[in-house]
């Protein structure tokens, strides 16, 4: 198919042809599931190749990830997909009202290259759940990964179901130019605008999942040993590159001393003194984000780690002891394995700092305190996140997952990702044999009457 008039054809021939079944659609989904389940040794090494990515990583929060996805949709579908009967008002007599969800048509899925395969393939599942027609533009970052992708679905869906387009800024440009129903955009949250303009062109709808700075925020009741090992945990998965990994850790000043040892005895169990060597700690996607975050150590205390080699693109397990909210790591997303720590003495202080930033996708709350753990969560609006734990909440497919502000507009995941690819077209279904004639002018009082007693 010609790239520039992709979303044309494909809305052609979802005219002609009409969308999959609800029977196609699970045959489609089930195939995939069988594809990724004998590939698991390709996917392994072009996350390795893209990412020096682990082969538990590979599996945990990639394969294994999509495979419980599509199970969990596989499962569900018939119900999500079926007619839903709504209750009619009185005043409504005697029709019955009707919910059918229908697929927005030809969409877009636009994905970024730190979980190349999980994030392209979980939006597909809910595009295709929902009977859509997929163009799908995996990241020109994580080359070997996209290649896999568009062979994995090539073998699955046909030319007219859906297209991969493989390329990079002038690709996607082209795709943009177009008319699609909706788009689904992960990425950063500048792309995020430029992309929200491009559908403004149609009005398309969007949904964007975007990034910015996760807080975690240690209270003075927590274990902070269970907090130092959960937060190095989500933290340097994927060496820090996970959207919502905790961008930085806020911490009672007279626990910085002791979060710093656990984190350090932890760091050292889980990827061994020497992180270089080890297979499970994965590297820096390319030079420039190298670069970007190698500067952003000048001139702050290293507590842990520190270590860099340009030339394998390894960042270790960097975490900052006493970094101030005016220093330069405190403006952006980090994205990667640095892991600043700041220092409250008033809670009251930690939180309206945490509020001087825009809402976050993910917050973090260690606390043993059940009135505080409510009390802060009800104060901070954020995206999603967890008590006493990180990134876990986005494994829970009864969780939608998605930002607030400027980490994103809209969520997936489970059953919201279904609604998601779906306009819920609404119906009321009249009978043809009764027809009160209540509605009909000439008005009069008496009718006005019988109207005020429905409709107080
Ligand atoms: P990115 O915004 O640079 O790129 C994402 C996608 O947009 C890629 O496919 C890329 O080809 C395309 N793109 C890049 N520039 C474009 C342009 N000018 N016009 C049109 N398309 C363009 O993001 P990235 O570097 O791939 O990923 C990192 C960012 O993504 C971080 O901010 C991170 O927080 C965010 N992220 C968010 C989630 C989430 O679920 N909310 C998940 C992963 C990453």
């Amino acid at each position: 198919m010609i790239l520039e008039n992709i979303a044309d054809e494909f809305r052609k021939s979802l005219q002609t042809q009409g969308c999959l079944s609800i029977k196609q659609r699970k045959q489609k989904l089930e195939s995939l599931k069988i594809k990724i389940q004998s590939s698991q040794s390709e996917i392994n090494k072009a996350l390795k190749l893209d990412l020096g990515k682990s082969e538990f990583e590979t599996y945990t929060t990639e394969i294994g990830f999509i495979l419980e996805e599509i199970s969990y949709t596989l499962k569900h579908l018939e119900y999500w997909a079926s007619v839903k009967k709504v209750k009619t008002p009185i005043a409504l007599f005697p029709g019955k009202s009707f919910i059918h969800a229908e697929p927005y048509g030809v969409v877009l899925i636009i994905s970024p290259w730190n979980y190349p395969f999980q994030l392209c393939l979980s939006p597909f599942i809910g595009a295709i759940a929902s009977g859509n027609k997929v163009v799908l533009k995996p990241s020109e970052f994580a080359p070997h990964t996209a290649k896999l992708i568009n062979e994995l679905i090539s073998s699955v869906f046909s030319d007219s179901e859906v297209c991969v387009v493989e390329g990079g800024l002038a690709e996607t440009q082209t795709l943009l130019k177009q008319k699609f129903d909706y788009i689904f955009f992960t990425g950063s949250t500048a792309v995020g605008k430029i992309i929200m303009k491009s559908a403004a062109e149609y009005l398309t709808p969007v949904t964007l999942e975007l990034g910015g700075k996760s807080p975690c925020l240690i209270e003075e009741s927590a274990n902070i040993d269970l907090a130092a090992k959960r937060i190095v945990w989500g933290k340097f998965l994927n060496a820090g590159q996970t959207c919502v990994a905790p961008d930085f850790v806020l911490v009672p000043e007279h626990l910085q001393e002791e979060l710093i040892q656990r984190m350090k005895y932890y760091l050292n169990l889980f990827y061994t003194e020497d992180t270089k060597d080890c297979a499970d700690y994965s590297r820096i996607i390319n030079h420039r984000h190298f670069d970007r975050l190698s500067d952003l150590l000048n001139e702050l205390h290293v507590a842990i780690g520190g270590d860099l080699n340009r030339d394998e693109n390894f960042i270790s397990p960097t975490v900052l002891r006493d970094v101030q909210w005016s220093d330069k790591i405190m403006e952006d997303e980090i994205f990667g394995p640095l892991l600043p720590i700041l220092t409250y003495t008033k809670l009251e202080e930690a939180l309206k700092n945490i509020l001087k930033y825009p809402k976050p996708l993910a917050f973090y709350l260690f606390s043993e305190n059940t009135a505080k753990q409510q009390s802060i969560i009800s104060q901070i609006p954020f995206g999603g996140g967890c008590i006493n734990d990180t990134v876990v909440h986005l494994a829970n497919p009864n969780l939608p997952f998605g930002g607030v502000g400027t980490s994103g507009i809209g969520s997936y995941h489970g059953q919201k990702s279904f609604d998601t690819f779906s306009h819920y077209k609404s119906i009321y279904h009249q009978s043809s044999v009764v027809d009160l004639p209540l509605r009909y002018p000439p008005y009069n009082e008496k009718k006005l009457n019988w109207i005020k007693l429905f409709l107080r």
